[in-house]
This record gives structure tokens, C-alpha cells and sequence, in this order.
């Protein structure tokens, strides 16, 4: 059965930067997994998908435009550090998770004080150009409860 909206997707894939070195795998572990058509992965990845059937090896590359976004110089801001969660210590260049109205985001650190820290709260893979090493692994037919949640239930997706 071929990728397209209402359909749900499981693969493994492995992403490297625009220099060629490997960001992160899914393989060796879980597979990833996701509702095609509603929005779950990056605009380019969701149109590398599209059409693809089970057992399709495939590249993709995909402009920061229809990735994580641009970045933008002005997103750097200083929050107080009880406002991070972080295992460890705060150190330039951490991966932190800041506490916002909306939610956990992701942001990078760029300097830690004693009681607050300089965060750019641009996706770390923001401005990047990826390449996505991509293995079908799956494609069923979303459930009528997952259509209507927009997520995948079960394995690799949403347990509630
Ligand atoms: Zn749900």
C-alpha cells in the first residue's frame, strides 16, 4: 500500500547534516512512527514520504525552509534557570528544554550564569540542510480514533 494522508507510517531512517555527519539513527532501535497528511513531521520529510510503498530505500534532502525553519538571530533570550530542565551541568552548547506557557521547547544554551542563562530558542537543527537515509518499514490504514486525534496509537505512538 502506497504513503498517503490517512495512512500510517513506521521506518527507520538515519539524518545527517549537510557535512555528512550523522545527527541521529533510529536503527538498532525503535522505528519511527507516524500519521501521514496531519502535520506530525517536517513539511519535506512528509513530501519524501508521499507515494513510497513498504520495503522503499530512499534519500532525502531537505532545505531548512521546509525543515526546522530558518534561523533567527533574534530568538536569544536570557531566562532564569529554574526555568530549564537539564540533567548535568548548564554549559554552552547544552540542549535544554525551557518551560513556556506553551509547553516544553527545545532551545541551546549559549551562556550559564548563577541564576539565569542566555537561550536561543531556535530549533537546534534550525538554518540546517538534512539529509534523511529513509527504510519503509510499514503502511496501514489509520484507525478512525487515530484520524480523529491526529497521532498514532500503539507502538512508537501515543499510549492514552
Ligand atoms: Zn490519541
Amino acid at each position: 500500500m502506497q504513503i498517503a494522508a490517512e495512512t500510517v507510517v513506521s521506518f527507520h531512517y538515519t539524518l545527517r547534516d549537510d557535512s555528512g555527519k550523522e545527527l541521529e539513527s533510529s536503527r538498532g532501535g525503535t522505528p519511527a512512527v507516524y500519521l501521514h497528511g496531519a502535520r506530525n513531521i517536517i513539511p519535506g520529510m512528509e513530501a519524501a514520504m508521499t507515494g513510497r510503498v513498504s520495503g522503499d530505500s530512499f534519500s532525502a534532502t531537505i532545505m531548512p525552509e521546509d525543515a526546522y525553519g530558518l534561523r533567527d538571530s533574534d530568538r536569544v533570550q536570557r531566562v532564569p534557570i529554574k526555568h530549564l530542565a537539564f540533567n548535568g551541568k548548564l554549559a554552552p552548547g547544552a540542549v535544554v528544554q525551557l518551560s513556556t506557557s506553551e509547553g516544553m521547547r527545545t532551545v541551546t544554551v549559549i551562556k550559564a550564569g548563577r541564576h539565569s542563562a542566555d537561550i536561543d530558542t531556535n530549533h537546534p537543527l534550525a538554518g540546517q540542510t538534512l539529509t534523511f537515509d529513509i527504510e519503509i518499514l510499514d503502511v496501514r490504514n489509520a484507525s478512525a480514533e487515530e484520524l480523529a486525534h491526529g497521532h498514532v496509537h500503539g507502538p512508537g505512538g501515543h499510549h492514552h
